[in-house]
């Protein structure tokens, strides 16, 4: 084995990420993380979790970093570099960074996650940064005492409208439907909320700015068709989640919606590639199961390098 080569290379640095390097590291592999942006994943923006086992209440943040900080205790060899291309080989895979470097492993655990998706209207990318977010707990700080406009109806809209209520003067929920998707637990939350006003079966259709930010957003009900334009200082988009799948090889079977099929040992349709967290297709996308999902495909990894090496198939 090289420099270079090793049993399994994680690829994200997120909940499911780490917790695929605990478990490898404990299983005796040789692991290589890496991560092109923070380590902790998209937790770290969330103002408060109140789910996850053992915390009634911690901070994003505070969670993320005792995530990061558990995964270095076992001095896990992580790369703060971009990858470039994964190429699956019959003996071992190839993870290319775009700096030039690549290695080689015998297991791959694709924890790529996703991106928050866009509702694609004119102004949404213009006005970004200047009044248009997509993380309440980055971006709510600016517009305390202002009116602003929430855009979604799941967990993640009801949680940022409430976090945004404690700051702005009135916050807009517009939603598509007439029902929130949200938990209820969420929603009698919001619905107690005066600060938070719901606007039902409506879209937004521009997002309008003067020279210091967002100034309206133009909306449509969804039923009759009418048009009209709200004045608000922000526009908070939380409309659901793209996954990440532009480094998934080809022949890794998707969903439509883009998301990688697995087995129940997260192992994709490639021998040997995994796939965990909000990458792959699944019912429930909380942090509880991307740290299960890394336990399971660190652990179904250790046996499948196992076997690979027993029979000397895996050359590295
Ligand atoms: P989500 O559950 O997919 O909800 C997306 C929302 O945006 C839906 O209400 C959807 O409307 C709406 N929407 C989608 N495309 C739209 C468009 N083009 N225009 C207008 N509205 C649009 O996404 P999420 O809220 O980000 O949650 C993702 C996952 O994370 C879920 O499994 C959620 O339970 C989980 N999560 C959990 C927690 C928690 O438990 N604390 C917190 C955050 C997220 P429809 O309802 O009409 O489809």
């Amino acid at each position: 084995m090289t420099e270079n080569s090793f049993d399994t290379i994680i690829i994200g640095g997120g909940p499911g990420g780490l917790s695929a390097g605990i478990y490898a590291k404990r299983a005796s592999l040789s692991v290589l993380l890496i991560e092109k942006g923070v380590l902790g994943g998209q937790i770290v923006n969330s103002d408060e979790v109140e789910n996850y086992l053992g915390y009634e209440h911690i901070g994003g943040a505070e969670l993320s970093m005792k995530f990061s900080q558990h995964a270095q205790a076992y001095d896990l060899d992580i790369v703060s570099q971009e990858v470039a291309e994964i190429v699956p080989g019959a003996d071992y895979h190839t993870v290319k960074l775009a700096n030039g470097d690549s290695y080689q492993a015998c297991s791959i655990i694709m924890a790529m996650g996703g991106n928050p998706r866009k509702l694609n209207i004119p102004g949404e990318d213009e006005y970004y940064g200047k009044g248009v977010s997509y993380c309440a707990v980055c971006d709510g700080f600016f517009f305390r005492g202002k009116d602003v406009m929430v855009i979604g109806g799941g967990d993640t809209a009801a949680e940022e409208a409430l976090y945004l209520s404690k700051l702005a003067n009135k916050v807009y929920l517009a939603h598509r439907r007439d029902a929130l998707r949200a938990s209820m637990i969420l929603q009698q939350r919001i619905f107690s909320e005066c600060k938070i006003e719901m606007l039902w079966n409506t879209i937004p259709t521009e997002i309008k700015a003067q020279a210091d930010g967002v100034s309206s957003v133009g909306l449509q009900d969804t039923v009759s068709g009418d048009q009209r334009e709200m004045p608000v200082d922000g526009a908070f988009i939380f409309i659901g989640f793209v996954p990440n799948n532009d480094l998934v090889p080809a022949g890794v079977k998707m969903t439509a919606e883009g998301y990688v099929v697995t087995d129940n040992k997260c192992e994709t349709s490639i021998p040997g590639i995994f796939a965990i967290g909000d990458l792959m297709e699944k019912y429930a996308r909380q942090i509880i199961t991307a740290a299960a999902d890394g336990c399971t495909a660190a652990l179904a990894a250790a046996h499948y390098v196992e076997a690979k090496k027993s029979s000397e198939e895996c050359t590295l």
